[in-house]
């Protein structure tokens, strides 16, 4: 019998834009290699046929089907294929809300998107999203919490930008965080990662647009940096950290 290679994740990146790299297909077999089990994200419905298609026989990575909301202005007709193509994955994303200034014209569309999404994962029950929410995180949870029950889906909040608050309100709401470099190198958010309950906590990259010494993060090279910075922060060793995160991958993909 032929010994069989390791199904068992090391690292974890539950937001990473894998389509959006030019070595997309050569970034897949790091994740699989180093062990990275990574959620790639996508921004169109259009974009999640090929994306699956890439990752076919990966062992780790998983493809999300999203509508990204800075690109609502221009997308919302897809809204209709997302809902078509939903029955067929378990992740969704990158979806939620952004009312930065460059997108805010726009937000009364992505809010009815938002809302739908929603809808239509708790009519189908069972999924996990990841969600943007730039200067919307009330809005974020708010809608969260009336249209999508705890019991009906699970939602992982990237590259969060709370308030303390705002955080306690999204972990009664079930919600998890997934954490990148760039919300470690800044204080505010640092105070606040240190502050957000251990078992709710996952990493990413957002890459590629977050960027370490001015190129795009990869999974598989980059994230063990970041759970060493995870550990430093929350006093943990790095190995305690990354047991920590992997756990919590298995218990959110349980639920
Ligand atoms: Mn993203």
């Amino acid at each position: 019998m032929k010994p069989q290679k390791s199904s068992i994740p090391k690292w974890v990146d539950f937001h990473c834009h894998l389509d959006l790299y030019p070595d997309h297909e050569r970034l897949i077999v790091e994740c699989d290699q180093a062990g990275v089990a990574t959620l790639a994200v996508t921004t169109t419905p259009k974009a999640w046929r090929r994306n699956r298609e890439l990752a076919a026989s990966s062992r780790h990575v998983r493809v999300a089907l999203g509508l990204h909301p800075q690109l609502v202005a221009e997308r919302e007709s897809e809204l209709p294929l997302l809902e078509r193509l939903l029955e067929e994955t378990r992740y969704v994303g990158e979806v939620g809300l952004d009312a930065g200034p460059q997108f805010y014209r726009s937000f009364e569309a992505q809010e009815r998107v938002f809302k739908r999404v929603l809808e239509a994962c708790s009519e189908q029950g069972g999924k996990i999203l990841t969600v943007h929410s730039v200067r919307s995180v009330g809005k974020v949870l708010s809608h969260i919490e009336r249209l999508l029950p705890t019991d009906r889906g699970t939602v992982v909040l990237h590259w969060f930008t709370g308030s303390p608050s705002e955080a306690r309100r999204a972990v009664e709401l079930g919600c998890y965080f997934s954490i990148n470099s760039q919300m470690l190198s800044s204080a505010r958010h640092r105070n606040l990662v240190a502050s957000l309950p251990a078992d709710r906590l996952l990493t990413e990259t957002d890459g590629p647009f977050v960027q370490i010494e001015g190129r795009p993060t990869r999974p598989a090279t980059d994230i063990p940096k970041t759970v060493q910075a995870l550990a430093l922060l929350r006093e943990q060793s790095p190995e305690q950290a990354a047991a920590q995160i992997i756990s919590n991958l298995r218990g959110l993909v349980r639920t």
